[in-house]
């Protein structure tokens, strides 16, 4: 049984996720970005068998290497990303967000792989074009997925900072958009959504907005 848990954290409010198999005890985070130790706190009997993100950006990352020291747990992105984890884009950025250091990643994450939390699935696939190595994580036994900053309710991700692509992102989307349309989306920020909401009402993806993404 899957037990999912979105933790808004930090002053961007980004979304950690936390995946608990609740037969095995075993929890994977996603995306911890900030307050550590209040993340840390939430796995409290758990055993943590993994720390992932969907890109590389400091608000992203930023707890990586605190939750990584406390539970030695590997460390899993797509290597494209890895010259953003240390990289203040914005000066003061990663102490404005209390970022601590980002470790090398452990694995390399690519299309197709599958993670194991016990019997659950998940499932890699890439979706850049918010930064070059943008995965989206797909659980399929429950019709979940974790699109990070790839696409938001209503919204898509920016592609203006460094190794963002709108020809790359608008392909991604294309991709998310053949998954079942009750798949759940948790994003990067701001609220979840369904595939289908976002087929339908998403103005990026309806086209009705037309910017130079397309
Ligand atoms: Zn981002």
């Amino acid at each position: 049984m899957l037990k999912v848990e979105v933790v808004p954290v930090g002053q961007l409010q980004e979304n950690t996720v936390i995946l608990k198999n609740e037969d095995t005890k075993e929890a994977i985070f996603i995306d911890p970005g900030a307050e550590g130790k209040r993340l840390e706190s939430l796995v409290d009997g758990y055993n943590v068998i993994g720390i992932l993100a969907t890109h590389g950006h400091l608000d992203h990352v930023g707890q990586v290497g605190y939750l990584k020291e406390r539970f030695d747990a590997p460390f899993m992105m797509n290597e494209r990303d890895e010259f953003l984890t240390n990289n203040d884009i914005f000066p003061g950025f990663a102490a404005l967000i209390g970022a601590t250091p980002c470790p090398k990643p452990d694995k390399n994450l690519k299309e197709g792989n599958i993670l194991k939390l016990g019997d659950i699935d998940i499932h890699v696939i890439e979706t850049p074009g918010h930064t070059p190595g943008g995965l989206s994580f797909y659980i399929p036994s429950y019709k979940l997925l974790i699109a990070g900053d790839t696409l938001f309710k209503g919204s898509v991700g920016r592609t203006d900072l460094p190794g963002g692509d709108p020809n790359q992102l608008k392909k991604s989307l294309e991709k998310l958009m053949q998954l079942p349309e009750d798949t759940r989306v948790i994003c990067g920020h701001y609220q979840d959504t369904t595939i289908g909401e976002e087929k339908r009402t998403n103005p990026y993806i309806t086209g009705s907005f037309k910017v130079d993404l397309w």
